[in-house]
């Protein structure tokens, strides 16, 4: 991914689009996807992309945006090494595999201490070092993951060939098999969240567990930094949830809610990219920070708070 964020513009014959990689992109109006609603009050205007929240349930979403028949688009090889990852993606998603390594092997801690053994789905594996820990562990462990790039990645680097290259709704693993489904940091990227977890839910036992993690819009470093939040990323974070309506989406497509915890959302991050993301907030600072990439390599583990993590079962019927 080159100038995503800068090379906008406006067909003659159509809508606006925006150049994603080597495709030129529709963006088209939306409603809120948790109740239909078209009217809401503009949080954050970033042309073309306003981030709204819904006069009649509260959910906060991005309108315009990419149509849910091309969002997959987005996440192809440049996702994952983006040039410029404060707005779009990942710089390089593989090379940082000692952090998110160190990272995911605590997500695994943390779901082992729910739910001890099992067979664990992933819905967006992406490199798959989720799935790596999990199987340390002695978990069964499969993934399905729209991106080709980090598919063969986990193949071929971490021996992870039980990943499902596609969306969910081609996935050919056993329904109702699951002991465990996953998503970190996912469920804000999905076309339709309701109809997606729907199918998730179709995978699990019926006594199985549902843990997702994703960025909560009402927390208080989100109001704080405004649109500078680190989680508004128009293209790609096209639904926040908070803890409200993120129970609302459970109700809706037939799970309850156990619990909801900002416990073990954090991540291990390297000092450059923690210099690198501040550039975002100050310049300043960021100039102020560079001695500190002498120790660029040394990861530290951090939480702002401003994620949740959400268990939640199958309701019956
Ligand atoms: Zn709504």
């Amino acid at each position: 991914m080159t100038n995503t964020s800068a090379d906008l513009s406006s067909r003659t014959n159509g809508g606006p689009t925006i150049r994603c990689g080597d495709a030129e992109l529709p963006l088209i109006d939306v409603p809120c996807y948790m109740c239909g609603a078209t009217e809401g009050e503009v949080q954050v205007d970033d042309p073309p992309f306003k981030v709204v929240r819904c006069a009649s349930c509260s959910f906060v979403y991005v309108t315009p945006r990419v149509p849910d028949s091309h969002l997959h688009l987005i996440y192809q090889t440049d996702y994952f090494t983006s040039h410029n990852a404060g707005e779009f993606g990942y710089s390089d998603y593989t090379r940082d595999k000692k952090g998110y390594l160190k990272t995911f092997r605590r997500k695994a801690e943390f779901v082992h201490a729910h739910r001890p053994s099992g067979r664990v789905l992933e819905i967006g594996s992406a490199a798959g070092f989720f799935l790596f820990a999990m199987r340390e562990l002695g978990y069964e462990a499969n993934g399905v993951e729209i991106s080709q790039y980090v598919v063969d990645y986990a193949r071929d680097e971490l021996n992870l060939d039980g990943i499902h290259h596609g969306p969910l709704e081609t996935c050919p693993f056993p329904k109702g098999s699951y002991d465990i489904v996953a998503l970190w940091d996912v469920i804000e990227h999905v076309p339709d969240p309701i109809e997606e977890l729907k199918r998730i839910r179709e995978y699990l036992r019926p006594d199985g567990l549902l843990v997702m993690q994703t960025q909560n819009v009402d927390a208080s470093l989100a109001k704080i930094l405004g649109r500078k939040w680190q989680h508004y990323k128009q293209l790609e974070h096209i639904h926040h949830f908070s803890p409200t309506t993120m129970k609302t989406a459970l109700d809706r497509s037939g799970f309850e809610l156990m619990e909801t915890t900002t416990e073990g959302a954090g991540k291990y991050i390297s000092v450059d990219f923690f210099v690198d993301r501040m550039r975002r907030y100050s310049r300043v600072m960021h100039y102020l920070l560079q001695p500190f990439r002498i120790a660029g390599r040394l990861f530290f583990y951090i939480n702002p708070g401003d994620e949740i993590i959400v268990l939640a079962r199958p309701r019956e019927g």
